[in-house]
C-alpha cells in the first residue's frame, strides 16, 4: 500500500520543515520524511546566526528578505524563535584587513546595497569594548542579530504540524523516481506517492539529484561549536572576523558560544561527527587573542554538526533540469539558517508552479 500527498519533502531540516510551512499554508497536503528526528544535522547544530554581513552578492537580495520575515518570524510560526536584534560586527585588526573591508563595502554600495556600515576604531571599541587594544575598525549590521535554533526548528516543526503537515521521523528515504506520470519516494518501511518532490536533505542532498543525473560538487564538512559556563554580559554584537574564522556570540543568560567553521569530523554514513581537538585549539586560541576575558572562562561542551560546502560558497535552489516536479534546496555552506523563512517560501512557489518572487538563477543546479 503507498500513501500519498501533493509534495513529499525529503529531509526534516529547516529547509524541510520551512518548505512544509510554506506548502501546507498554500493548501498543499505535505508528507515530510526525516531519517533522524527533525533538526538532527544541522539545522540543530548551527550557532544561531541572522547574519546579512557579508553575504555572498547572489544571497543577499534572499538575505534581506528574509531579515525582513526574522524581524516579524512569529507571525510565520507563532513563535519568536529566541530571535534577538544585537548586531553583528566583523573585525578588521590590521590596515591591510581594513582595506579588504573598504573593498567589500564599495563592492555592495555599488550594487546598491546599504545595509552594510563601515566603522572606525572608536565606533567598534564602542560596540565591543571587550576587543582586545589595536583593532582598527569593522564593518557593522546593526539590525542583524541571532536566534536560538532548537527553538527555531521546533517552531517551524510545529506549525508544519499544525497546518497538518505529517512528519515521520526515523525514515529514511531510499530512493524517489517517476512512475506513471507520479513520484514514488520509497523508504525503509514503505513507499509515498506524490505530484512533486522537494529535495531538502541536507549534506545527502547531492546524492539523490547524483542519481537522478544531476551531478553536484558537494563536500560535507563538520564545523564545530564551543560553549562556556555562564559569565558575567561583557559582549552584546555577535562578532566575525576578517583574519580568522570565527564566530562570537554571548547568550541572554551569559553562555559564550563559539564557532566559526573549524572543521571537525563526518561520518556521512552514521551521521555522526567527532571533534578534531587540534582544530578546535586553533579556535580557542583566536578567541583567548581578541577577548582576554575569556582567560577566565570554562569550556562547557564541544560539538559538530554536518553542513553542505558548494565550491562558489551558495547553496542549490532550484528546479531539477533532468525530472519534471522535483525541486531541490541544498548546500547551504554554512549560512542556511538565517535564510531558512526564505527558502520555504521560495521552493513553495516552485512546487506551485508560481511565479518566484526572488531571483534565484546564481542558485541553479547546473551551474557547475
Ligand atoms: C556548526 C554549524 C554552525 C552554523 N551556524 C550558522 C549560523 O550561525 N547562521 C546561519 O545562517 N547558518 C549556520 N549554519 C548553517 C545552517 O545550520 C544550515 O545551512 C541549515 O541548517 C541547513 O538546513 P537543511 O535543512 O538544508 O539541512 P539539515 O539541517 O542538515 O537537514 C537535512 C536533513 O535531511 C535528512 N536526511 C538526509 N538524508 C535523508 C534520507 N535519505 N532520508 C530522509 N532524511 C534524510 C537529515 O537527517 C537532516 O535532518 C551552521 C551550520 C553548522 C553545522
Amino acid at each position: 500500500m503507498s500513501e500519498g500527498a501533493d509534495v513529499v519533502i525529503v529531509g526534516g531540516g529547516l529547509m524541510g520543515c520551512s518548505t512544509a510551512v510554506h506548502c501546507a499554508a498554500a493548501g498543499l497536503s505535505v508528507i515530510v520524511l526525516e531519517r533522524f528526528h527533525v533538526a538532527r544535522h544541522a539545522s540543530g547544530a548551527n550557532a544561531g546566526g541572522v547574519r546579512r554581513l557579508m553575504r555572498h552578492p547572489a544571497e543577499i537580495p534572499l538575505s534581506l528578505a528574509a531579515m525582513e520575515k526574522w524581524h516579524r518570524i512569529a507571525e510565520l510560526v507563532d513563535d519568536d524563535c529566541g530571535f534577538a536584534v544585537s548586531g553583528q560586527v566583523l573585525v578588521a585588526e590590521t590596515e591591510a584587513e581594513m582595506e579588504t573591508i573598504r573593498k567589500r563595502h564599495a563592492e555592495v554600495s555599488a550594487l546598491g546595497y546599504d545595509y552594510e556600515e563601515l566603522i572606525d576604531a572608536e565606533e567598534l571599541y564602542r560596540l565591543v569594548p571587550a576587543l582586545v587594544p589595536g583593532c582598527v575598525g569593522g564593518l557593522v549590521c546593526r539590525d542583524d542579530g541571532f536566534a536560538d535554533p532548537f527553538r527555531t526548528s521546533t517552531a517551524f516543526r510545529r506549525k508544519a504540524e499544525a497546518l497538518g503537515v505529517d512528519i515521520r521521523e526515523g525514515s529514511t528515504v531510499t530512493d524517489f523516481y517517476r512512475k506513471d506520470g507520479y513520484w514514488r519516494v520509497e523508504t525503509e518501511a514503505g513507499f509515498f506517492d506524490a505530484h512533486k518532490v522537494v529535495n531538502c536533505a541536507g549534506s545527502w542532498a547531492h546524492r539523490f539529484a547524483e542519481r537522478l543525473g544531476e551531478p553536484v560538487p558537494l563536500e560535507p564538512f563538520a564545523p564545530m561549536m564551543m560553549v562556556t559556563a555562564r559569565m558575567p554580559a561583557f559582549v552584546d554584537p555577535v562578532v566575525l572576523s576578517v583574519g580568522r574564522s570565527l564566530s562570537f556570540k554571548q547568550s541572554a543568560v551569559g553562555t559564550v558560544l563559539i564557532g566559526g567553521g573549524h572543521p571537525g569530523r563526518p561520518d556521512m554514513q552514521t551521521g555522526a561527527s567527532a571533534i578534531d581537538f587540534a582544530e578546535l585549539g586553533i579556535s580557542a586560541r583566536t578567541v583567548l587573542d581578541l577577548f582576554p576575558v575569556m582567560r577566565s572562562a570554562t569550556l562547557v561542551r564541544a560539538w559538530a554538526g554536518i553542513e553542505g560546502k558548494m565550491p562558489d560558497g551558495i547553496p542549490v535552489i532550484g528546479p531539477s533540469t533532468t525530472e519534471e516536479g522535483l525541486f531541490h534546496a541544498f548546500g547551504f555552506c554554512g549560512h542556511g539558517f538565517q535564510i531558512s523563512p526564505i527558502v520555504g517560501r521560495i521552493m513553495s512557489e516552485l512546487v506551485m508552479s508560481a511565479e518566484v518572487s526572488l531571483p534565484i538563477s546564481p542558485f541553479a543546479i547546473d551551474r557547475f
